[in-house]
């Protein structure tokens, strides 16, 4: 059985409350395949997280499988959780990823292919490393002073993220931001307290959240090559799971993509193409 060693931007507190952030996860076989198709699996959700989990064997010096799960279940940051996965890929079927991809100007779909590799990786601030609970200071829209208190977002959590899409579509951007808004100004905040804010302020919270995450930048610069369009637009890699685990890129056909960061500044509005499966990490 081939292996890999995986080191993750954050990590997560092993059982004597240290930081660990090496994994190794095992090659995806045929019967990892299997549970991927079944669409029994599908429909239940969650199917990344169980393949995930298959995936790995050890975590830091510990290889018990139920240990492995109850730290994957408790510990695992949502953003590690993308770089695990992105990795697994990598590791089990190769680097190269093509998906299909909505241009936002002529709404045609053309397909893209990126590099994996070629994914720029952030690492977590240290002093960040474990703290469940981070306070942070800003100024609110009338310039005055404003503390939150939030937690980051854990791979338990992505099960909340999907439900919000479901029972919340109205309000998600709300939604989302109190999944890990845990105190505004010292008490509890309501979702009212959240829509009256700017826009620009709930920019600034989330910026300040992401601040202190680390985690692999899939924010993608892509041209459209439909003809008379030619769109330049920046966009979240969309991890859909046909795309991300069946089909392998790489034809010639295929418009190559990279990270926007090369290119230096986006030259249009940002797209979230993300299908919001996964929590990307922000820059
Ligand atoms: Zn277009």
């Amino acid at each position: 059985m081939r292996t890999t060693n995986i080191t993750l931007p954050n990590g997560l507190v092993g059982p004597d409350g240290q930081i660990v952030r090496e994994i190794t996860i095992r090659q995806l076989t045929g019967e990892d395949e299997d549970l991927l198709r079944d669409k029994k699996n599908l429909r239940e959700g969650g199917v990344i997280n169980k393949l995930l989990k298959r995936a790995i064997v050890s975590i830091g010096e510990i290889e018990d499988k139920k240990e492995i799960a109850r730290l994957f279940d408790t510990e695992m940051l949502s953003a590690d959780l993308t770089t695990l996965l992105i990795r697994l890929r990598m590791f089990s079927i190769g680097e190269r990823y093509s998906f299909r991809w909505k241009c936002s100007v002529c709404e045609g779909f053309t397909r893209h292919s990126v590099g994996l590799d070629a994914l720029e990786v952030k690492e977590q601030s240290d002093e960040y490393r474990g703290v469940k609970l981070i306070t942070k200071e800003l100024e609110d829209d009338d310039g005055k002073p404003m503390t939150i208190e939030f937690s980051q977002l854990y791979a338990s959590g992505t099960n909340r993220l999907e439900a919000i899409n479901q029972q919340y579509a109205s309000e998600k951007g709300t939604r989302e931001l109190l999944l890990q808004l845990k105190r505004v100004n010292g008490a509890s905040p309501h979702p009212q307290l959240l829509k009256s804010w700017s826009w620009g302020l709930r920019n600034r919270v989330r910026e300040l959240m992401d601040s202190t995450i680390g985690g692999i930048d899939i924010e993608l610069e892509m041209v459209c090559n439909n003809v008379n369009c030619g769109n330049l637009d920046v966009a979240t890699m969309p991890i859909d799971l046909a795309d991300f685990f069946f089909r392998t890129g790489g034809t010639s056909k295929h418009t190559m993509v990279k990270p926007y960061r090369e290119y230096g500044t986006p030259q249009q509005s940002s797209l979230d193409n993300g299908d919001g499966l996964l929590r990307t990490s922000g820059d």
